[in-house]
């Protein structure tokens, strides 16, 4: 397997665009986080642009789009909007692009019906989460902080219809076809573009070279296996040729697909044995986050970090490697 290479020895400026190859343009948005930016990409389609990812909502963001609008495209319009799972930073412009051009979204059914989370009120907040958390052993005096509410901050209203798009189905775009692959785990039903004449992966967050995607239980779906899900997706897109050209929506465009598709399996599955080792006592999800992370997590970090390693718990039930017993309101965990 070959190792990891960059073949793009820069980044693109804000407001600008680097061509990665034949009609294909990559471009960044800032995001406000550990982590800083999200990859944009543009595929020409003959007399217009097709968009994939959107970016944060922020008033920065549509000021960075508009320099973009001017100078990258060659005066030509946007087409369409395509976006491959519903997390903010690629949903969040979406619906703001599509009036500013008056296009379409594509979507694959999951993610789109996902979006109405974005849809905030006081009344669609739900009681589930307390009982969820408690579950995992968070003490009662930090239940308030594991509830992320007013997602609508962070996504611009979405329009009330899509294109919907599902796996295997081919785009044509700029006269090539652009398949698209779906995979799990990471969001309901995330969507990859892959081109095989141009042999290029747009891998979203399925698949990103220095970071491995947030595979995360919530209180919505307790018992997912998301973890074997979204591992099972990473076999299917072995498929792919050695060579394929990657563009993740984070960190830099990458060749070395198989290799990064079997180390982030051998990653989790790393995980999974540290937790079977531990769990040779009863212990509570809380208690095993310190194995996992390295360190003390805390607010919003403990709530993702909890929900990442339920992810790994549930695949160890599903495996019949642990079992989960109620106590208390308390589930404790021990190896069979
Ligand atoms: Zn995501």
């Amino acid at each position: 397997m070959s190792e990891l290479m960059y073949p793009v020895n820069k980044v693109p400026e804000q407001g600008q665009t680097i061509e990665l190859t034949d009609g294909v343009k990559w471009l960044r948005m800032p995001l406000f986080l550990k982590l800083d930016h999200i990859n944009l990409y543009l595929i020409k389609d003959g007399d217009g642009w097709f968009v994939v990812d959107t970016g944060l909502k922020s008033s920065k963001v549509q000021k960075l789009w508009e320099s973009i609008f001017e100078t990258e495209l060659e005066g030509l319009p946007i087409k369409g909007i395509i976006v491959t799972h519903l997390h903010p930073d690629h949903v969040g412009q979406a619906g703001w692009l599509s009036r500013r051009w008056q296009v379409g979204i594509y979507m694959t059914q999951a993610e789109f019906m996902g979006t109405i989370i974005y849809m905030d009120t006081p009344s669609s907040r739900t009681d589930e989460y307390p009982v969820f958390f408690r579950n995992a052993g968070v003490p009662e005096d930090e239940l308030s902080q594991m509830h992320v509410g007013g997602l609508d901050r962070l996504v611009e209203p979405m329009p009330r219809r899509y294109t919907r798009l599902s796996d295997n189905d081919c785009l044509a775009i700029g006269g090539r076809e652009w398949r698209v692959i779906v995979g799990y785990g990471h969001s309901p039903e995330h969507a990859c573009l892959y081109c095989e004449e141009l042999n290029v992966l747009i891998s979203g967050d399925q698949v990103l070279p220095k970071i491995t995607p947030n595979i995360s239980i919530n209180s919505a779906e307790p018992d997912a296996n998301l973890l074997e899900s979204y591992l099972e997706s990473l076999e299917k897109l072995k498929a792919l040729p050695e060579a394929t050209f990657v563009l993740p929506a984070h960190n830099e465009p990458f060749t070395g697909l198989h290799k990064r598709l079997t180390d982030i399996q051998l990653h989790h599955e790393k995980k999974l044995d540290m937790i079977i080792a531990e769990c040779k006592e009863p212990r509570l999800a809380v208690d095993l986050l310190g194995l996992l992370f390295g360190r003390e997590l805390k607010g919003t970090e403990k709530m993702l970090g909890l929900g990442e390693c339920l992810a790994h718990l549930n695949c160890l039930i599903h495996r019949g490697r642990l079992v989960r017993t109620l106590e208390e309101e308390q589930h404790w965990y021990k190896t069979i």
